[in-house]
């Protein structure tokens, strides 16, 4: 990069806010979709708004293509860098700037980690809802940026039902203030255009969010099944029946077991096929409804057992093993490929066939940890990717899967985004008038389109109006 670049860039960011050595630049390559990597020019860690702005308008001056980033989590390759671009990262934004209990919201600082929002208003009985299973690492901006889900978004919904403004740094290096918490935005809701945008309409440096009262009580409720399709069918029909769970999160048996064997071992049965993962929240009366309506249907389905979490110890341990599953699965192979679907509720039990048979084709490992409730599946495929035949195989089978998917009436992402992974499936699921409104939308916001170029929107479809390719496959 250019050296008076550099220098003015260190003139606002000092030198803990700047990764010019090609080494420290190495762990920006890539998020959690490995297998796409791309080194960045240079890295910028502004340490707060005021920061961020000054470096995004010498970018803008310049130029520069430029990609956010918060803690790296993102499993489609969002995050990940475009050629000769710069990556600003979050990283040292990490405040909680206010905890309003009687008006029942937070702000915070984009970096803040997810999980660090939660304890921080624990002590006033609140709670911020959505809990992604990376929620130990990953930020709130990036949360906003991929709209992301978790465990608990069964019952309270993803990112997008929780975020009530941003502090936005335009491409151009304007600030955009929509910090004031509003539940019904006046005028156009650009708040709700942002969230879910994957860091292509600028960078959030401050998000406001929704906080909730904590539950009464909480319990957790392990079921463990003799086969996976009725660990599925018990979902469908916990639905059916309008019982009112805040999770239904399953794991299959190739997971129990790499769970059981790692550090995050849950006292998951071995032997089980499936187990689903059930909360339920509220009053001790219906928590008690819940439970005893929930067995009747697990009854139903074949259940061997269904445990009640009898200490606050053993329940956090049972999520620990579902939280901890993507880490335990690095004893199957080096890589995993996780894919994100979204399918009718109904269909559960299909898609995971469906799934399997693909896989099993292709010769690829497969394991299932999925968001049940939702309808949201995650087929993870372990790889390793110095292995190009068989990386050329989980991408083939990721394309099948997908394909089998949106046949059934299923949807592209339920939760990760679309990134670079899916970019390319984009005009398998939305025409292209569709894609049309979307690309003037992201014109709008980002006219020289240098913020996150060639993610999100498919390559072919925008040609005419993009100045950067990005990354290709
Ligand atoms: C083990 C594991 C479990 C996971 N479980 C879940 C889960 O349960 N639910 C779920 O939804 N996801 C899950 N994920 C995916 C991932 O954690 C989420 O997508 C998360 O929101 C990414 O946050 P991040 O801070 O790491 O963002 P990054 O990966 O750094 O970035 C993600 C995207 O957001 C953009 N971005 C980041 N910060 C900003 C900002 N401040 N302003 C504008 N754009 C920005 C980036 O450009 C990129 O496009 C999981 C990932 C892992 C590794």
């Amino acid at each position: 990069m250019n050296p008076p670049i550099v220098r003015a860039l260190r003139a606002i960011v000092g030198d803990a806010g700047l990764v010019v050595d090609e080494t420290r630049r190495i762990p920006y390559e890539c998020d959690g979709l490995a297998f796409e990597r791309q080194k960045p020019r240079l890295v910028l860690l502004p340490g707060n708004t005021e920061e961020a702005l000054g470096c995004m308008r010498i970018l803008h001056e310049e130029g520069i293509p430029i990609v956010a980033r918060g803690a790296g989590t993102g499993l489609t390759g969002g995050a990940t860098p475009v050629e000769g671009g710069v990556v600003v990262g979050t990283a040292r934004m990490r405040r909680v700037l206010e905890i309003n209990v009687q008006d029942r919201y937070a702000r915070a600082e984009a970096g803040l980690v997810n999980l660090d929002l939660s304890r921080a208003c624990a002590d006033d009985g609140l709670m911020y809802a959505p809990d992604p299973s990376s929620q130990m690492a990953c930020t709130i901006g990036g949360n906003v940026a991929n709209n992301s889900g978790g465990p608990h978004c069964f019952k309270y919904g993803n990112t997008s039902r929780h975020v009530l403004g941003l502090k936005i740094v335009t491409p151009e290096g304007e600030l955009l203030d929509l910090s004031r918490p509003e539940t019904d935005p006046e005028g156009l809701d650009l708040v709700g255009l942002f969230v879910g945008s994957e860091g292509m309409f600028g960078l959030a440096t401050e998000v406001t969010v929704r906080l909730l009262p904590a539950p009464e009580n909480v319990e957790t409720v392990l079921a463990i099944f003799p086969d996976l399709d009725d660990a599925c069918d018990a979902v469908s029909e916990i639905i059916a029946e309008r019982w009112d769970p805040s999770a239904l999160e399953i794991l299959d048996r190739l997971t129990i077991q790499a769970v059981e064997a790692s550090i995050y071992a849950a006292g998951y049965p071995a032997e089980a096929d499936a187990v689903l993962l059930i909360e339920i929240e509220g009053s001790r009366a219906e928590c008690d409804a819940n439970y005893n309506g929930i067995s009747a249907v697990l009854d139903r389905h074949r259940v061997i057992e269904a445990r009640r979490a009898q200490t606050e110890q053993e329940r956090k341990k049972l999520w620990a093993g579902r939280k901890g599953a993507y880490g335990a699965m690095g004893r199957i192979a080096p890589d995993l490929y996780v894919s994100d679907v979204v399918v009718p509720r109904t269909k559960l039990r299909e898609l995971v066939r469906k799934s399997t048979e693909i896989c099993s084709e292709y010769g690829l490992k497969l394991t299932n940890v999925f968001h049940a409730g939702d309808g949201n599946l995650h087929p993870n495929l372990s790889y390793d990717r110095r292995d190009s035949d068989e990386l050329k195989r989980v991408l083939a089978a990721g394309d099948e899967i997908m394909e089998a998917v949106i046949a059934a009436g299923g949807t592209l992402s339920g939760e990760h985004g679309v990134g670079l992974e899916k970019r390319d499936q984009m005009p398998m699921y939305f025409s292209q008038p569709d894609l049309d409104i979307m690309l003037a939308v992201r014109a709008a916001w980002d006219q020289q389109q240098r913020m996150n170029p060639g993610k999100l929107l498919p390559i072919r479809a925008c040609n005419e109006h993009m100045p950067f390719k990005g990354l290709n496959r």
